[in-house]
């Protein structure tokens, strides 16, 4: 494993945003950001201190005294005027992601347009923080909910879509009138902060977002800091098992979106171009960095058969620096995760799968500095191999095979994790008996592994996800919301005394 690069004092400081100023950190501790495919330093992230930290919170805690009152349609129009700003800089957003993240620029404007969404969805908020109202529940009493926000909600946030998952969660918080603090990956924080410049370009008042830097220490202070009430994490199994006992602990809402290890089913009467072109893409696509990222291929029946298809339409994806033209497979985000990667591939071969195509080092011109590994394919891989019991989260498919479709969604069901799956086939039978008896929480029918629009919520079941409501659509606004139930009667002059009732009943 390389050892880390010192860190760069010349380069520019990714800034801490507090109380509606952009600031220079006082800490100590300090990393690289670093462009994966060439090792160029871009700029030197902050490991905020524990009083940057507090006082991040405190300028949360003091605006959402006036922030909560804001009325709805000034809360919208702010998203409005955002999302039209997303829009006139994605050129630039999406050069900084691909920067700093690897991904190719095309799918670097995915990763924004997939916020940008989200956004959209914050300026409908006058249509989805309604309360309810029954008419008289009893002798003129109605009944009604008033969603009201938390107050400092926080966000956490992994590397993989620096522009997408941030935009999952502050924009809604804010609509919905909490004020925030996130915490962006440390990996890749630049695109995340430049949309948190829009933000406050868009109207977004001082204190309202507020962002720290850091690592572990930065999360357990968010975890256990009094003033926050809820925490919307997106990352790794590991760390997500802990934010949520943590924070859970300290009486904390939580919400936690998790790791993943994403199967597709192949039945024999699939269509096979579309099919063999889906999976490569979903397998491959941002180097295998999705958490809807597909890792295993469960064949079944006689398309067993197309596996040197499958090789062949792999061979043909460019391996390349993201910002090359029709590269179809960047770098991975790290030289570690380079390294975790090629070693996972040696156990691959040690366990006894059989290694396909071997992405190992592959031989990049004008990149050869860079983290890649190109796409890789397993066949015969069983439960038990560490290329299936891991998140390998590279480009690295894994094949499996069943003789039947029930086989199949067994052996999906039997995996911990329920992120995403897909199944490919040409009968609605076997789609509407895969999709009743999966259980994983986004399921694509001929689509490898979707991510849902902002109208419906992101999901996840068992090891892929703790709390219960997502992190955009309808679920949102009850997870930054507090549902109030008022029960009222008025009395006029007019109105008859009806007497002292002392029994639960209204009368
Ligand atoms: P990660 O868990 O390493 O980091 C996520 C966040 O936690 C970062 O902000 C990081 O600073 C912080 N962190 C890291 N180590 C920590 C520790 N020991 N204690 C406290 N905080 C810590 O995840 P990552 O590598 O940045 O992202 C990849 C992971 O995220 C994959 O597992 C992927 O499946 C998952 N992911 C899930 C979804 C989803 O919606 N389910 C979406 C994207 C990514």
């Amino acid at each position: 494993m390389n050892a880390p690069a010192p860190v760069a004092a010349l380069a520019p400081t990714v800034k801490l945003l507090i109380g509606g100023q952009f600031v220079d950190s006082q800490s100590t501790q300090w990393r690289n950001v670093v462009n994966p495919a060439t090792q160029e330093v871009l700029a030197r992230v902050p490991f905020a201190t524990p009083e940057e930290i507090n006082a991040a919170v405190a300028s949360a805690k003091e605006a959402f005294k006036t922030w909560k009152k804001t009325p709805i349609g000034t809360r919208a129009r702010i998203f409005l005027k955002l999302q039209q700003l997303i829009r006139e800089h994605m050129g630039e957003l999406a050069a900084l992601l691909t920067a700093e993240q690897g991904k190719t620029l095309p799918d670097a404007e995915g990763d924004v347009f997939r916020g940008l969404e989200v956004v959209e969805h914050a300026a409908g908020i006058g249509n989805l923080q309604l309360g309810e109202l029954a008419n008289n529940v009893a002798g003129g009493v109605d009944t009604y909910t008033v969603l009201q926000p938390l107050g400092v909600c926080a966000g956490i946030t992994p590397f993989n879509f620096p522009a997408m998952i941030p935009l999952w969660m502050f924009p809604m918080a804010i609509a919905t009138g909490n004020t925030f603090v996130l915490k962006p990956s440390e990996q890749d924080p630049m695109v995340t902060m430049r949309l948190c410049e829009l933000a406050l370009q868009a109207g977004i008042p001082p204190g309202v977002l507020n962002v720290v830097h850091g690592g572990e220490d930065a999360v357990n202070a968010i975890c256990d800091h009094p003033d926050i009430k809820a925490i919307s994490f997106v990352g790794s199994t590991k760390v997500g098992t802990h934010v949520y006992n943590r924070a859970s602990l300290n009486g904390k809402r939580v919400q936690c979106m998790m790791g993943a290890k994403n199967h597709a089913i192949v039945a024999p009467d699939a269509n096979k171009e579309q099919t063999l072109n889906a999976l490569a893409g979903a397998a491959f696509g941002a180097a295998g960095q999705r958490c809807m990222a597909l890792s295993v291929v469960v064949l079944v029946g006689e398309s067993q058969k197309w596996i040197p298809e499958l090789v062949a339409k792999a061979k043909t994806l460019m391996v390349s620096g993201g910002t090359e033209k029709g590269t179809d497979v960047g770098p991975l985000i790290s030289c570690a995760a380079r390294d975790r990667v090629s070693s996972l591939i040696e156990r691959g071969i040690a366990d006894g799968a059989t290694l396909e195509l071997d992405g190992r080092n592959p031989s990049v011109p004008g990149y050869e500095k860079g983290n890649f590994v190109g796409p890789t394919i397993f066949s015969g891989v069983k439960p038990g191999m560490a290329i299936y019991d891991q998140e390998i989260f590279g480009p690295v498919l894994c094949l499996a095979a069943a003789d039947t479709l029930d086989e199949a969604i067994a052996f999906i069901n039997a995996n911990p994790n329920g992120n995403g799956t897909a199944i490919f086939t040409q009968s609605g039978a076997a789609a509407r008996k895969f999709q009743e008896e999966i259980d994983v929480g986004q399921v694509g029918i001929n689509v490898p592994i979707p991510v849902p629009v902002p109208i419906f919520s992101f999901t996840g079941s068992r090891a892929s996800k703790l709390g219960d409501l997502g992190p955009y659509g309808k679920q949102v606004v009850m997870f930054y919301t507090q549902t109030k139930t008022v029960t009222a009667r008025w009395f006029d002059d007019s109105t008859v005394s009806q007497g002292v009732n002392t029994t639960i009943s209204l009368k």
